[in-house]
């Protein structure tokens, strides 16, 4: 899934758990892509391209066992949830950061093609419906609605409705062979990919902080309220 959506994920968690930190969701639901970001920096996991780069089919997740495996990511949620709750008693936080974790990976396997292994050193089965391989513009479709989905159950801002859309907007030519973009630069330069990345990352996840403030997050027992919508 797209850098947007992943961060537009944070707004369904905070809307389940209002008292924690934007900051720490944020962080949470794209901390499987930051592990990804690192360890292609340092060679670690691969990422391949076509000699021609005209859609995300012709970009390859070759090796990312770390960063993007079952095991990997669900250890990782576990373990973030039990030392934030048990080791610094924030029952509430630890819940939400590893459910965060755990999005990344669901979202993932919804969209990516066959590059998701259950543990690193197994080569099969790879999972990943594929849904960007076979139908892109499917694809496109279901993270806009997701995206847009975000936004309406945290009831935020019209300003936070058009980053958005037009952060989907944004991403339709990686999804389209037919529509030019700058993908084709990426030929051959996979740490340019993992840079626009990594800028993609950051970018939208500040951006979602920043319009997510404008809804005023009130938390009353048993009550939420929403001060552009109430
Ligand atoms: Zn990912």
């Amino acid at each position: 899934m797209f850098a947007i959506d992943h961060a537009a994920t944070a707004l369904l968690i905070k809307r389940r758990f209002p008292s924690a930190p934007m900051t720490w969701l944020l962080v949470s639901v794209q901390a499987m892509e930051l592990a990804w970001v690192a360890l292609n920096y340092l060679g670690i996991e691969r990422t391949t391209t076509e000699s021609t780069v005209h859609s995300v089919a012709d970009i390859h997740l070759a090796y990312m066992p770390y960063s993007h495996s079952v095991g990997i990511a669900l250890i990782s949620a576990l373990a973030a949830w039990l030392i934030i709750e048990k080791g610094f008693h924030r029952a509430v936080l630890g819940r939400a950061v590893g459910l965060g974790i755990v999005t990344h990976l669901i979202l993932d396997l919804l969209t990516h093609g066959h590059d998701i292994v259950l543990w690193p050193g197994l080569t099969s089965p790879k999972l990943g419906l594929g849904l960007y391989e076979s139908a892109p513009f499917v694809a496109f479709i279901v993270e806009l609605t997701y995206g847009i989905f975000c936004w309406r159950v945290y009831r935020g801002s019209r300003g936070l409705l058009a980053l958005i859309v037009i952060g989907n907007l944004a991403n339709l030519s990686f999804l389209s062979p037919i529509i030019p973009g700058p993908e084709s630069y990426l030929a051959g330069r996979p740490l340019l990919l993992v840079t626009v990345v990594f800028l993609q990352i950051v970018v939208t996840l500040v951006l979602v902080g920043v319009l997510a403030r404008r809804t005023d997050f009130t938390y009353h027992p048993g009550r939420i309220s929403s001060g552009e919508s109430s």
